[in-house]
């Protein structure tokens, strides 16, 4: 029986000897053994009462049972919902219930603050740990290790995804099988994925980057993923000599950059280092080419699209920028309010249309029908413009464009004017109520170690760098800005924190 997803990335592994995952410790997992467990875990879900369309919650940590368990959902037809680790009890009960979730699979210590949260959401709650343990591996443990998978076309689902939440709550993206494969086919195809690739994998799975940008490549062409639990420094630059590329946030990249023993020599192998999930600061790609003669290829997706866009593989990788629109995906710049096309050159939200783009979100058809086109265009509520070359340059969240005094204000110029000031490492700029502009500008800036900043001398010096109503009216100097797991600034957290400055001005 046809299943789409699983026809083309795990069946024609089975039985393979293969390597498909090295782990920290050296000890590898053939294709053949994860495809084993992941039969096992099929007929265990389906013992649990899992059935054809039912959502499996999951949050645990990232282990090779873990991926096997987005294995056992696309081969027994159930859907995949992978939650961020960090999520609290709270916030995975939300997800669970609005879900309506069969299943929900935590690690054993998670069990028993979780026993409640699936009780009250009707769900099995099922145990698997990082060491292969658990009551679903129990269950699992007398099963054969094949599966008859169940027949899935293209426009069934495969997953729920719910989006990072950087701009608010979190929406599931019900994203199918042609969603996902059409989309690893465009990326192995664009940035010449083979069999002989080794990916260094220190992504999470739980959000799409790791799990479909990352694991479906790998799977479609067979190659390994050198399967880390995070981007620790020490354990990236141990296994970077193993590897032939690399995925990652941009903090992966900054963290590599801090660190001496990124040499030229000990990456001189990599054939590419990627990055995406928020934006690569052009200084970062020029520091990364010049200590180790890598340019950097960036691109830009979302959850709700997968990947859209992608620097070139040969051909100049622009920094700054997300690269040409990806093969089989149709992109176009647009005026928010009127929805038409802007001119080439001037900034517009992003609307993408393809294979790739999801069927919508869960529970909220308003919404959905909100953000399409009657032509089938998604509005991504990203801005952008296209140079006259075709690169796509992101400038920012529509939901974070400033309106102050009535002039549009776009964040990233203003960081920008104040990542160039000394003693700047980095910068957020938002816009917060002000009672004569209706929003007032605000910087906040991280100084770099063992520098001072100066609201004042700030200010003066923008001054001379933009135009009075983007300047800022007021400059903090903070630790650190407020990031989730995938490296995103949390512009809401910081809106949140400075939201009455003005008031009792
Ligand atoms: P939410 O939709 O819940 O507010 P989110 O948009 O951060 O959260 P994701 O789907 O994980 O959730 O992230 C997609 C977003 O990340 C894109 O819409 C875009 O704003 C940003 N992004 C991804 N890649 C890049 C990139 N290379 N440069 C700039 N921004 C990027
Ligand atoms: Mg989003």
């Amino acid at each position: 029986m046809a299943n789409v997803l699983y026809d083309a990335l795990f069946r024609p592994h089975e039985g393979s000897d293969a390597t498909f995952l090295i782990l920290p410790d050296g000890r590898t997992v053939s294709y053949g053994a994860f495809l084993k467990t992941a039969g096992r875990f099929a007929h265990a879900l389906r013992a649990s009462g899992v059935g054809v369309g039912d959502r499996v919650a999951v949050q645990v940590k990232k282990s090779p049972e873990a991926l096997a368990l987005y294995a056992a959902c696309v081969a027994a037809g159930a859907i995949f919902l992978p939650l961020n680790t960090a999520y609290t009890a709270a916030e995975v009960e939300y997800f669970v219930t609005d879900a309506q979730a069969r299943a929900l699979v935590c690690d054993s210590g998670a069990a028993s603050a979780l026993k409640p949260v699936a009780e009250g959401a009707g769900a099995r709650l099922l145990t698997l740990d990082a060491d292969g343990s658990g009551t679903l591996s129990d269950l699992a443990a007398g099963q054969p290790g094949s599966f008859d998978a169940v027949e899935r076309g293209p426009d069934d689902l495969a997953a729920f995804l719910y989006t990072s939440g950087t701009t608010g709550r979190s929406k599931g993206a019900m994203l199918t099988h042609d969603n996902l494969l059409s989309n690893a086919v465009s990326l192995v195809d664009y940035w010449r994925f083979t069999g002989e690739d080794v990916l260094l994998h220190a992504l999470p799975i739980f959000h799409t980057h790791g799990l479909f940008v990352g694991t479906n490549i790998m799977l479609l062409v067979g190659g390994r993923m050198i399967f880390l639990p995070g981007p620790d420094v020490d354990a990236l630059i141990a296994h970077l000599p193993q590897a032939t590329a690399m995925m990652g946030v941009p903090t992966f990249y900054t963290r590599l950059l801090a660190d001496p023993r990124l040499t030229k020599d000990l990456v001189a192998h990599m054939r590419v280092f990627i990055s995406g999930s928020a934006p690569l600061l052009a200084e970062t790609h020029v520091e990364f080419e010049t200590r180790t003669g890598h340019r950097i290829l960036e691109r830009y997706g979302m959850t709700e699209t997968n990947m859209n866009t992608s620097n070139p593989y040969e051909g100049e990788r622009r920094a700054g920028t997300v690269g040409f629109p990806l093969p089989g995906v149709e992109l176009r710049i647009c005026d928010p309010e009127t929805g038409s096309q802007v001119p080439q050159g001037e900034i517009g939200v992003i609307e993408v249309k393809g294979r790739n783009v999801f069927k919508g979100y869960w529970g909220m058809p308003e919404k959905t029908a909100a953000e399409f086109r009657a032509d089938g265009f998604f509005i991504t509520g990203d801005l952008a413009r296209i140079d006259e070359d075709g690169y796509v340059h992101i400038v920012g969240r529509a939901k974070d464009l400033i309106i102050s005094g009535g002039y549009n204000i776009y964040p990233k110029e203003v960081e920008l004017a104040l990542d160039e000031e000394e003693g700047v490492l980095e910068s957020a700029v938002i816009g917060v109520p002000h009672p004569d502009f209706g929003e007032g500008v605000v910087g906040v800036v991280v100084p770099r170690a063992g520098a001072r900043l100066d609201e004042e001398r700030l200010r003066a010096s923008l001054g001379g760098k933009l135009a009075r109503f983007k300047q800022p009216k007021r400059i903090f100097v903070v630790d650190e800005l407020p990031r989730n797991t995938m490296g995103k600034v949390q512009k809401n957290a910081l809106r949140d924190r400075f939201k009455d400055i003005f008031k009792a001005a």
